[in-house]
């Protein structure tokens, strides 16, 4: 449903839409032939500002899609309630080192021959009701196979479903099955043969995280009778159930991190669900200072990532010096943007995501009078934040109030910046240019997390709790700190966040502060581990290798 492709494409909400341009990114490192589908969102996510009470504002964020995409002249048609909704694809070319090109097309029903509703269907991502949604998975599924055919791809080997938005594809290929064999409804045979060409990715560890439509729903936008007489394929709980249709119809099924998918098979029980663990594109989120560092010393690295490995070799001092640079484009854009005055040569912590409660993003603010303590008593500590919230999650919005309160609060102590408007380029410049990567989500939410990768990359350790991606890539003191007591379980949500803060205060405070602080050699080498073991394997290079042999050729 989201791709992040380039700035200024606001086609996307968050880590869902970047990995999915990683991916894409790293097949055209590597001459993998794939073809990314996505919808246009002529509107984009939205345009996020806060106002003076720390409230989170949306405005649309239109963009000239003529500036970013080459119009196709093919069209396709799905239908909607009865009615035939014609389709455009717009044409991205993603062009590796090597000159290897990905094409992604991104579907546009904003045409005159539709109705006005219609016209909207591809303009707002996560917008609208339940009926928007269905009809975007529509156009997305059924749609997406639909464009492919016309556009002449008729030789695609498999198709990858990124979550469960685009399940629907299944009935299009089911529809081709049955036609092939001249049969106006489906065999066992054709959804083995389909099941043969899928491959689907959960990526939400709750129930509640998955979509799912009435059925009554279903047949006003739809008129397929089949869905409701089939039900052991479509359907859960008697609704259609886009990640169980994505299961039933996938030959191989896997979670994003070695966790989420253990997570995923107690979901799923009738189903093998195994793991493939995310990874980010180097070429993408090495910040400019670390690339020419690279260039010095890891010859190759762009096109193959594995070269990072050798970031051993690099002397310490480089390391920092490079850093310190991309921290310096940072704290440039930060006071410019809000005044703050944050120094270089303090120690920042960065935070961003999308502002969601499981994330806990003002976790930091759990103990306003420690915080203060540590920074006095210890060393100086500065914050940068950025994240948005779903328009419709005030829980969210709260959050990011709730972190503008307590900057006040601390205003004489500590400096804090809560970006506006987090993007690919902010995501860039964040995840490079602080010093400390935080993350402190509620276990076992984090699927996979792939911020903590961007900054292991630029030599940026993680101090996180243990969950997704980072139960693989933590080795505690060497590529970065663990916030965890390896003890009792909590009793609650509530006490957990209390023990959580206990913890992350206890390592800012007697590791993290002094090593910067004190200790400095000692923290160059936690960097350049990070650099070395989390950036070489953290990848989407190695991620798109595990999809093609464990995946997609099994
Ligand atoms: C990397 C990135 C994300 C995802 O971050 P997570 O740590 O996986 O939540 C979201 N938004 C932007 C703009 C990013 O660059």
């Amino acid at each position: 449903m989201e791709i992040a492709l380039a700035s200024g494409m606001p086609t996307y909400s968050g880590g869902l839409g970047v990995l999915a341009g990683d991916t894409l990114r790293a097949a055209a490192d590597m001459r993998v032939e794939m073809i990314g589908v996505t919808l246009l969102h002529r509107r984009g996510y939205f345009f996020q500002s806060i106002d003076e009470t720390g409230w989170q504002q949306e405005k649309p964020d239109a963009w000239v899609v003529e500036d970013f995409l080459q119009e196709l002249p093919q069209r396709a048609t799905v239908t909607i309630e009865g009615r035939p909704v014609r389709l455009r694809a717009w044409r991205y070319f993603i062009q590796g080192p090597g000159g290897f090109v990905v094409p992604v097309y991104l579907l546009d029903t904003d045409l005159p021959e539709n109705s006005a509703p219609d016209r909207e269907l591809t303009h707002y991502l996560y917008g609208g009701d339940d009926r928007y949604r269905l009809c975007q998975e529509v156009v997305l599924g059924i749609g997406g196979i639909r464009m492919l055919r016309a556009l002449g791809h008729d030789d695609i080997v498999r198709f990858h479903m990124n979550e469960g938005h685009a399940s629907l594809l299944t009935l299009a290929l089911l529809d081709e099955q049955a036609e092939k064999a001249n049969r106006k409804t489906f065999s066992k045979e054709d959804i083995d043969e389909v099941r043969e060409l899928c491959v689907f990715t959960t990526h939400t560890p709750v129930p509640a995280g998955h979509d799912q439509f009435t059925l009554d729903l279903v047949n006003s936008v739809l008129e397929r009778p089949e869905i409701g007489a089939m039900p052991e394929t479509f359907c859960f709980d008697g609704m259609l159930n886009m990640t169980h249709l994505g299961l039933n119809l996938a030959h191989y099924i896997n979670g994003v991190a070695k966790k989420h998918a253990e997570v995923s098979q107690n979901m799923f029980r009738t189903h093998v669900i195994e793991s493939i663990t995310n990874g980010i594109h180097v070429g993408t989120f090495a910040s400019p200072p670390i690339q020419a560092l690279f260039n010095r010393y890891l010859p190759g690295w762009r096109a193959d990532n594995f070269v990072l490995r050798g970031a051993m070799k690099i002397p310490k001092q480089e390391i920092w010096d490079a850093h310190q640079e991309a921290k310096r484009l940072l704290i440039e854009h930060v006071n410019a943007e809000t005044g703050a005055g944050m120094d270089l040569d303090h120690l920042t912590l960065g935070f961003a995501r999308r502002a969601a409660t499981y994330k806990r993003a003002d976790l930091l603010f759990h103990d306003l009078k420690r915080l203060r303590s540590i920074a006095k008593n210890i060393g100086p500590i500065q914050v940068v934040y950025a994240g948005k919230a779903h328009p419709r999650d005030d829980a969210g919005k709260a959050i990011i109030r709730h972190i503008l309160q307590a900057k006040k609060e601390l205003r004489y102590e500590i400096k804090i910046a809560y970006l506006e408007n987090y993007r690919l380029e902010l995501g860039k410049l964040l995840t490079a240019g602080v010093d400390v990567w935080l993350n402190t989500p509620l276990p076992p939410l984090e699927a996979s997390g792939t911020s903590g990768m961007k900054a292991a990359l630029n030599g940026v350790p993680s101090l996180s709790i243990l969950d997704g991606w980072w139960i693989e890539g933590h080795i505690e003191g060497i590529t970065g700190w663990a916030i965890a007591d390896h003890g009792s379980e909590p009793a609650s949500p509530a006490d957990e966040s209390e023990r959580d803060a206990e913890y992350l205060y206890r390592k800012l405070e007697n590791l993290v502060v002094p090593l910067y602080y004190q200790d400095r050699e000692a923290f160059v080498d936690v960097m350049r581990h990070a650099m070395a073991i989390n950036g070489s394997f953290f990848h989407t290079q190695r991620m798109v290798a595990e999809y093609v042999l464990k995946a997609y050729f099994r």
